[in-house]
């Protein structure tokens, strides 16, 4: 078949991170998966080249003035890329974490339905900005549109076992002897040696709020004795603290405040965030606020029952909106949903509603791993949703590990053959039926075949969850069987993490949650860091050469003094944004080189930093260092033997880092872990490795929980937990407890179905 090139995208001699010299020709217009084994290169191919190259070509049309306001993108490693069209990247970062964000915000729903209250509504509130709570003119006054407000919390402020002359005020400015203090121990209305919590109603009342009339109490201060009006502690806490611009109070008095605060519901919306006359228009006897707090899915019924002539179009037009919501697994969720409470998934799926409501067309959209947090059940619906953003004239790139999306692939682009040094390289590219015939490690797996576990581990005893009724959960009861792996499985929205993440470490909070989040840390942390091998390598380093240790230190004297230690200068212009550029002196290396003149076995410290943890191994090898070997060992364990010891852990994905946090667990036990979703930006082989590594931990006498949706780990499971039936309210409750195998004979839930469905 005939191709004209530029009806695909052409990458030439790509090198950026691991690639190796990469040519490949992207059609447009198609939908192309990107597989491979984590670490092979997809993300160095997909984003760090095609992404970043896209809004280089972007920024580079626009004047000086806004390009110096955008982000700056370094031309990616490569020959030649050319005939890209633009690129929207949809991607898991989480959405913008302010309050005002909400799901109807941010997919554009809510505006609809402030037009449909504003023109259709009684009585009206006025135009449509009466009805945002992001405008003076609908929000709340008493929260300003955050269904918030922050009160004094007098459980911290008041210890109700002590007198008040004992100290029972914990607010140090208003604390016995202080000035305000005297005011509660002076009164001749409160018995300072009585226990506060043993007060009266009246007495708590008058210590609080004051009582009828004012009343004189005598203080001392610098001046000698003085009487002042009697004032309650809450009254005074909120006149001083509370209402008036906090912003006038010095940091350190605010910070102290601060302390004694607590958030709660406001108590003049609701939380509802809108003013009355906003929350009091109705349509078919329906509210504005009861329409942002009903599910997605209740609420297309609701507005489908809008029939009137005028309001009947505005309605649609939110139920069309509504609708990609619910089509995209998303039905549980209500408009008044906070963005910054989602899913990485969750938030990604969102973004993507955003686009399919959109009439762009000629676009390159990028997703990363969307089936994060679907179940098999709704992965057929993000395939059409994919599919029909194709269908529109665009281009879809989609980095993916998940078989049945790969199998509605056009075009199927699988790096490797392995990880980090030893990947770099396509080793296939074609269509889904070829690549199950290819020799490479995803044909492989596609055509390998896996039954359910047939002899489980017996549990060794139980942790209990009693009465769980977080979120959706519907009082909830389990146990959790100690000493095996258990997958916690369900459709999105079931009531997963809510359960394990939150019920269970509450329950037992001596359980460690292995997640994705960000190693916190200092941004100079590396593998060599975090796992204490720097430490060793310094002493190595000082015994062998006969210095101190400290000059082998990116913060002593042994770094480089121009950068120090850093490798990189950051020069703030007064016109223009920072820059960053690679250190001179060093030339990136971090240190003087004296230092580096000072090497072991022919290698200075830079060289064993950029030696991969597989390489590192052999160097240590006669160094007879069990502590570092066994490190090391542990890095080889979770799969990660492709990292080099220096590289910045900011650059690892969030399965990477769950994985290096893992390391630094494996010579526990007894211990529980709780894992989400581990098989995040694995590839099928790797997930192999993943699997071998729970063994191991569960073997070493450990108790293992993951909330799952990959079908080889819930196969693969000695104990499922299934929650459901469906999403939302229509989920909270456990459908199925027991072995993969009776879970295979399971009625009424899904993952059984998918199950049977996958075992043909
Ligand atoms: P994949 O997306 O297939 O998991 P990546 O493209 O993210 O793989 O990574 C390929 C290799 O490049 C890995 O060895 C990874 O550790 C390395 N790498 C990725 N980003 C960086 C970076 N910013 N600096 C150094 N190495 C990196
Ligand atoms: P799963 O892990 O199975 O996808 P979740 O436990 O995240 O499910 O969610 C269960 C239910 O609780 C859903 O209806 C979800 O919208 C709701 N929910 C989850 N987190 C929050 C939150 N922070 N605030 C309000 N509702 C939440
Ligand atoms: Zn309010
Ligand atoms: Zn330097």
């Amino acid at each position: 078949m005939h191709q004209d090139t530029h009806d695909c995208i052409t990458i030439t001699g790509a090198r950026e991170n691991n690639l190796k010299e990469v040519n490949l020709s992207i059609p447009k217009g198609r939908l192309t998966v990107f597989t491979g084994v984590s670490g092979s290169g997809k993300s160095s191919v997909v984003f760090d080249t095609i992404a970043v190259e896209s809004q280089r070509q972007l920024n580079e049309t626009f004047t000086w003035f806004v390009r110096n306001r955008l982000p700056k993108y370094e031309r990616p490693h490569a020959d030649a890329i050319e005939d890209l069209s633009p690129a929207i990247v949809v991607d898991q970062r989480p959405i913008g974490g302010h309050s005002r964000s909400t799901v109807g915000t941010m997919t554009d729903v809510y505006s609809v339905i402030r037009v449909l209250f504003s023109r259709h509504g009684t009585p009206s509130a006025g135009p449509a900005t009466a009805y945002s709570f992001n405008d003076p003119s609908g929000m709340c006054p008493r929260c300003d549109g955050l269904g918030r407000t922050v009160r004094p919390d007098y459980d911290r402020i008041l210890d109700p076992a002590k007198s008040l002359a004992d100290g029972a005020i914990l607010f140090p400015p208003f604390a016995a002897g202080t000035w305000h203090g005297q005011t509660y121990t002076n009164t001749p209305d409160l018995d300072p040696h009585k226990p506060v919590g043993h007060f009266t109603e009246a007495e708590r009342q008058f210590l609080m709020r004051g009582g009828r009339g004012r009343k004189k109490v005598s203080v001392d201060n610098t001046g000698g004795a003085r009487d002042i009006d009697y004032e309650g502690l809450a009254d005074r806490f909120e006149r001083l603290y509370l209402n008036r611009d906090l912003s006038a109070l010095a940091q350190k008095t605010r910070d102290l405040v601060q302390g004694f605060l607590v958030q709660g519901t406001c108590p003049s919306c609701h939380g509802a965030r809108l003013n009355p006359a906003a929350l009091a228009t109705r349509i078919n006897g329906l509210g504005i606020a009861d329409c942002t707090r009903m599910e997605v899915t209740d609420l297309i019924e609701e507005l489908g029952r809008v029939h009137d002539p005028v309001a009947g179009p505005i309605a649609a037009a939110a139920v069309a909106a509504l609708e990609r919501i619910e089509a995209i697994g998303l039905g549980y969720l209500s408009l008044d949903r906070e963005t910054s409470t989602l899913s990485g998934g969750e938030g990604q799926r969102l973004k993507m509603v955003r686009h399919l409501g959109s009439s762009l067309t000629g676009m390159t959209y990028i997703f990363d791993e969307p089936s994060v947090g679907l179940h098999p059940r709704d992965v057929g619906r993000l395939n059409d949703l994919l599919l029909r953003l194709r269908d529109k004239g665009n281009t879809v790139l989609v980095v993916e590990h998940d078989p049945d999306v790969i199998a509605v692939a056009d075009h199927v682009v699988d790096m490797g053959p392995a990880a980090g040094a030893d990947g770099g390289l396509v080793v296939f590219e074609g269509t889904p039926d070829e690549l199950r015939q290819a020799d490479t490690l995803t044909g492989r797996h596609l055509r390998g075949f896996r039954g359910v576990k047939e002899h489980p581990r017996e549990a060794t005893g139980g942790h209990w969850i009693r009465g769980a009724d977080l979120h959706n959960l519907k009082n909830v009861s389990v146990r959790v069987p100690t000493g095996v792996l258990t997958a916690v499985t369900g459709v999105a929205g079931s009531g997963k993490s809510t359960l394990v993440s939150k019920a269970f470490t509450e329950a037992h909070p001596d359980a460690v949650v292995v997640d994705q989040s960000s190693i916190g840390i200092s941004g100079r942390s590396t593998p060599a860091t975090y796992l204490g091998i720097m430490d060793t390598v310094r002493r190595l380093f000082a015994r062998e050469t006969g210095t101190r240790a400290s000059l082998f230190s990116f913060n002593s004297h042994g770094a480089c003094e121009r950068c120090r230690g850093r490798g990189i200068i950051y020069s703030d212009l007064a016109f223009m944004d920072p820059v960053t550029t690679t250190c001179e002196a060093c030339e990136g290396r971090r240190f003087k080189d004296e230092v580096l003149r000072l090497t072991v076995d022919g290698r200075s410290v830079v060289d064993v930093l950029e030696m991969t943890a597989e390489r590192a191994l052999d160097f240590f090898e006669r160094f007879d260092d069990t502590a570092v070997r066994r490190r090391l060992g542990a890095l080889r364990d979770v799969g990660l033997t492709y990292l080099t010891l220096g590289q910045p852990l900011s650059t690892l994905s969030g399965g990477e880092r769950q994985r290096i946090k893992l390391a630094t667990q494996l010579h526990r036990t007894g211990t529980t872990y709780v894992l989400d979703e581990p098989t995040t930006g694995l590839h099928m082989a790797d997930v192999d490795g993943l699997l071998a590594l729970l063994d191991r931990l569960v073997d070493a006498g450990n108790t293992v929980v993951v909330v799952e949706h990959n079908l080889d780990v819930v196969k693969h499971a000695d104990w499922v937990i299934d929650l459901g039936p469906d999403g939302g309210k229509h989920g909270g409750r456990i459908v199925f407890e027991g072995t993969p195998e009776r879970l295979l004979r399971a009625r009424g839930s899904f993952t059984a179905d998918h199950l049977r469905n996958a075992l043909g």
